[in-house]
């Protein structure tokens, strides 16, 4: 970052579910941040999320810390009595008027797509052991040469899905999508197994099996393999597949398992269509951030042996450290531009 340029203490990201900050913390004193039990501390980086419905605690916590301080003139120079502070998602646009009530801070809007590559390719170019793979419970760091960096898609997993074909810095294109994503899987959990939180939702995937819920193909061909087409007998055939049988009730399943099965549906199919869009275009790296990975292994897990199992290991699912900060990451490193 230029040094010379003041550089400002605070960018968000406000999504559909969750509102992302990284901020500067001038003096170390991290007892707010814990009290809030929302952030991680990098160095004098910051680190918080509230949850979108709950844009008042966003407010409170911009307050307390004095955040609201630190944002600069306006960028093109036009005289104004207000400082501006980057945002980004579609937030930026809803909540603009109430930050400026509220917290007497204007907006410095910048596009989301732009904020995520430029997060994504800020954190790969300077952050060490950033990305790294997740395969049969192993976790391994890969350092990626900035010279080989593109192109990669990235598929960004938040309340939607979106799939970035990046070619350079500033170069990209938003290639597909799907709207099965986090919020889906926040959302039918919710409904499905009386989970008030999403951390309550993975904690019950966590003791579930899905076997008992989703149709193997095994189920289908009397325990053995469909081994002419290559499917073994433990492949899903069909998600909750089983839940049509025996006049069953969804009381009849016990929530983990439910909870399970939708967790592994929602990343195979994320992972199955970021496959499919890289197989389009021809990208061999496919990193996946969003807040949705949470770095729980099982979903890192279920994502990549769907890719290496569509590209019979030509592709490879990467993940990265910060996930889930990338386009507050993007809007923040924008400063300097
Ligand atoms: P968005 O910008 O659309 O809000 P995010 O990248 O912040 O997207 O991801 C939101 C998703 O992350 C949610 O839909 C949910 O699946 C997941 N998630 C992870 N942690 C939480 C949390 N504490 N509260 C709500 N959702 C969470």
């Amino acid at each position: 970052m230029d040094s010379t340029k003041k550089i400002s203490h605070l960018a968000l990201d406000i999504g559909g579910t969750l509102i992302k900050l990284v901020y500067f913390s001038a003096n170390g004193d991290y007892s707010e941040e814990s009290r809030n039990g929302c952030s991680v501390v990098h160095g004098k980086l910051c680190f918080a999320k509230f949850e979108t419905r709950k844009i008042d605690d966003c407010l409170e916590f911009i307050r307390f810390n004095i955040l609201h301080h630190s944002g600069v003139q306006h960028p093109n120079g036009v005289a104004h009595d207000k400082l501006y502070v980057k945002a980004t998602g579609g937030g930026a646009f809803k909540f603009a008027d109430l930050f400026k009530e509220k917290l007497g801070i204007l907006f410095d809007k910048e596009d989301e797509m732009h904020s995520l590559v430029g997060g994504v390719n800020f954190l790969l170019k300077t952050v060490p052991r950033e990305a790294f793979t997740y395969l049969d419970g192993q976790k391994e760091f890969v350092e990626i040469d900035h010279n080989d960096l593109y192109p990669y898609l990235l598929v960004n997993i938040g309340s939607g899905v979106s799939m970035i074909k990046v070619d350079g810095d500033g170069k990209y294109e938003r290639i597909s999508g799907t709207s099965l994503g986090g919020g889906t899987f926040l959302g039918l959990g919710k409904l499905l197994t009386k989970c008030k939180s999403f951390d309550e939702l993975l904690e019950l995937s966590h003791h579930g099996n899905n076997r008992v819920i989703d149709m193997l193909v095994g189920d289908i061909y009397g325990g053995t393999d469909y081994s002419k087409i290559g499917l073994s007998s433990t492949a899903i055939a069909s998600s909750f597949g089983k839940a049509i049988s025996d006049g069953k009730e969804l009381e009849d399943y016990q929530p983990e398992d439910v909870a399970r099965s939708l967790l592994r549906m929602i990343s195979n199919n994320i992972g199955q269509i970021a496959y499919l869009n890289a197989l389009r275009f021809g990208l061999k790296r496919i990193f996946f951030g969003g807040f949705f990975i949470r770095g729980l292994e099982y979903t890192m897990d279920t994502i990549s042996v769907a890719v290496h199992f569509w590209s019979r290991g030509e592709a490879k699912a990467m993940f990265l450290r910060h996930e889930g900060f990338l386009g507050a990451l993007g809007a923040f490193t924008s400063y300097s531009n």
